[in-house]
């Protein structure tokens, strides 16, 4: 997978390329990143990016032509692949999303800066925007490397054990539920024991009690997603069952 970031501070995404999962995979060639700075693309002396606001108000933004200079160069070094702003008004990212990114060849995240970017390069260059959740970033780099870090992981070969992924929350055969608890060693830890089912050796038994633990703890935190499984037909008659004794156990207590 080949990643583009327009960036003003590319440095940032050294993060990924240099270390743990994302950096081993990056160094084995899984995928490779080309930043492009918008400052390299200005015709001053000043290197200027940025500029006032019309009709007033606080804070900079973003020119649009370093920015469209910036995706011509891509388009002249391999092409774009889908245009990706991050912003807070775009569509929230979900594992699903890093699912469908995960498929592409190649693609281009844009990283906005300041009070945003001018409207016109939004409207003309970008294929989508993505928000990393409902709060505002300094800066569209974090929400990339958060977006490009899950992406990452779901490359074919990157994780170690593949069956990882797929029992990570909202992931595979988890049908869109929160993962369970874990332990590792010791068996006794500051008094408190492992689940004695971990225990056990009991292949099925361990996979029912991994299943409720997470069917509960989803019903406990994130309710929105036990109905969205339910609407997705996700759930089994035996989920099902299980949700229903668990909600008349916790209306009787
Ligand atoms: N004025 C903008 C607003 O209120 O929506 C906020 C601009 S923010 C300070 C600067 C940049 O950070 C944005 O252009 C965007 O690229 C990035 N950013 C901020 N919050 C984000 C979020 N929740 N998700 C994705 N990107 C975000």
């Amino acid at each position: 997978m080949q990643v583009n970031v327009i960036s003003l501070f590319p440095d940032m995404f050294s993060a990924l390329t240099t270390m743990g999962v994302t950096g081993r995979a990056h160094e084995q060639g899984k995928w490779s990143l080309s930043a492009w700075n918008p400052r390299n693309y200005t015709h001053d002396v000043h290197k200027t990016v940025d500029d006032r606001p019309y009709g007033g108000g606080p804070g900079m933004l973003m020119l649009a032509q370093p920015l469209v200079d910036s995706i011509n160069d891509i388009k002249q070094h391999g092409g774009t692949g889908p245009v990706i702003l991050l912003s807070p008004a775009g569509k929230p990212f979900t594992q699903v999303k890093a699912q469908e990114l995960s498929q592409l060849p190649r693609v281009t995240f844009v990283c906005g800066r300041y009070e945003g970017i001018d409207q016109r390069f939004i409207d003309h260059y970008v294929d989508e925007e993505v928000s990393l959740g409902d709060f505002v970033l300094s800066g569209g780099e974090v929400a990339a490397l958060a977006v490009l870090d899950a992406t990452i992981r779901l490359l074919p070969g990157v994780l170690n054990d593949q069956q990882s992924a797929l029992q990570d929350s909202f992931h595979g055969e988890l049908s869109g539920l929160l993962d369970c608890e874990h332990y590792t060693r010791p068996e006794v830890f500051e008094g408190e024991s492992v689940p004695p089912v971990l225990l056990s050796g009991h292949h099925a038994n361990i996979a029912q009690w991994r299943r409720e633990r997470s069917l509960a703890l989803t019903a406990a935190r994130r309710p929105d997603l036990i109905q969205q499984a339910k609407d997705n037909g996700l759930l089994s008659k035996k989920d099902l069952l299980f949700l229903e004794r668990l909600s008349s156990t916790s209306i009787a207590n």
